[in-house]
């Protein structure tokens, strides 16, 4: 899966609440990073739950 993260990220923190070990938050970029790649059924579980919950539709996934 690979996760990308646009410019539409409002920074409101709800990924990285969602799935930690997956994203944090750059607060120099003021953007929500990626910090690696989800290595289990869960945590690309967390990622898609991040995905659908983003109030900006900023996180995009593909296979
Ligand atoms: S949920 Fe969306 S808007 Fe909120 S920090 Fe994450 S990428 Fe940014």
């Amino acid at each position: 899966m690979k996760i990308v993260i646009t410019s539409d990220c409002v920074t409101c923190g709800l990924c990285a609440d969602i799935a930690p070990e997956i994203f944090r938050m750059d607060e120099e970029l003021d953007i929500a990073v990626v910090i690696r790649e989800p290595e289990t059924d869960q945590e690309t579980m967390q990622v898609q739950e991040s995905a659908d919950s983003c109030p900006s539709e900023a996180i995009h996934l593909t296979e």
